[in-house]
C-alpha cells in the first residue's frame, strides 16, 4: 500500500515545526509498511486533487499568509475545493485553518480572503493567544493536547463540529470554548507542531481515514504509544492544574 501526502506552501507556512505532523505520519504509516510520498506544492503550483490522499496545510505569518492567499484563489481554489468535498483528508493548521475560511482581517486591518470552503471567519484580537491546550472530543472520547499562538479569533459555522472542547488554553476564539473544526474529512486546528506526535489516535485516524477511501479493506496493526501517551498525560495534568 502506498500514501501521498501533498504539502502545501512547505516553503512559506511551516511555524513550529508543523511539517512534523507530515513526518508522524510517514512515520506512523511506514511502521506497517505502507509507503509513503511526500509532495510539496507551493506559488504557482496546480493542486491535482486526485494525486494526494493525505494534504497537510500549515501556519504561519501574516505576510505569508497573504502571499498565499493570493496564489490559493488564482492557482488551487477549485481543485482544493472538490477534494474536501470528495471527503479526502485534509489537516490544516493554525494560518493554514484560517485561510480554508471565509476571510482573516490581520491586526492592521488588512483582509485576506479565504478559500470559502469552510463555513467559518477569523478576525484578529487585541492580543495573542498563547500557550498549552488541552481539548476533548466527546464524539471520539479522545483528549488532544497541544500549543497554540494566534491573534485571530475563528468562528465555526453551525454545520461544523468542533475538533474539541477547550479544556485549557483559549481555543478558537477565547469566548466559546471550541477548538478548531471537522468538516468531512478535514480536520482543523490551532495547535502547532506537537498536534500529531502527542495525539497519535488523531494520527492514526487521518491515516485509517485515507486508507479507507483508496484500498477500503487494509490491515492496519495497533503501533505502541505508551511513550506519546505519557507526554500527553504530563501535559493534561500540568495544564488542568493550573486551571484550578
Ligand atoms: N497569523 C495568524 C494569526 O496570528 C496565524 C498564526 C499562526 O499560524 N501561528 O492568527
Amino acid at each position: 500500500m502506498e500514501l501521498n501526502i501533498c504539502h502545501l506552501y512547505p516553503d512559506l507556512l511551516n511555524v513550529y515545526g508543523d511539517m512534523g505532523n507530515i513526518l508522524i505520519l510517514k512515520h506512523r504509516a511506514e511502521q506497517r509498511n505502507i509507503n509513503v510520498n511526500i509532495v510539496n506544492v507551493s506559488l504557482g503550483d496546480t493542486f491535482k486533487k486526485d494525486d494526494y490522499d493525505i494534504v497537510f496545510f500549515g501556519g504561519g505569518q501574516d505576510y505569508e499568509q497573504s502571499i498565499v492567499s493570493e496564489d490559493l484563489i488564482k492557482n488551487k481554489k477549485d481543485a482544493l475545493k472538490e477534494y474536501i468535498e470528495d471527503g479526502k483528508v485534509f489537516l490544516s493548521i493554525c494560518g493554514g485553518y484560517q485561510l480554508l475560511g471565509k476571510y482573516y482581517t490581520t491586526p492592521t486591518g488588512e483582509k485576506l480572503d479565504g478559500l470559502d470552503i469552510l463555513d467559518i471567519y477569523t478576525e484578529a484580537g487585541n492580543t495573542r493567544f498563547i500557550g498549552n491546550t488541552v481539548i476533548y472530543n466527546p464524539k471520539f472520547k479522545e483528549t488532544y493536547v497541544g500549543f497554540e499562538n494566534h491573534s485571530g479569533r475563528t468562528y465555526i459555522g453551525k454545520n461544523l463540529e468542533p475538533l474539541g472542547e477547550v479544556k485549557a488554553g483559549y481555543g478558537n476564539n477565547g469566548e466559546d470554548g471550541y477548538e478548531g473544526c471537522i468538516y468531512k474529512n478535514t480536520f482543523c486546528t490551532y495547535f502547532h507542531g506537537s498536534l500529531l506526535s502527542k495525539n497519535p489516535e488523531l494520527a492514526d485516524r487521518l491515516l485509517c481515514t485515507a486508507l479507507e477511501n483508496k484500498y477500503k479493506t487494509f490491515k492496519f496493526p495497533e503501533l505502541d504509544n505508551s511513550l506519546e501517551i505519557k507526554a500527553k498525560e504530563f501535559i493534561i495534568k500540568r495544564e488542568t492544574k493550573k486551571q484550578g
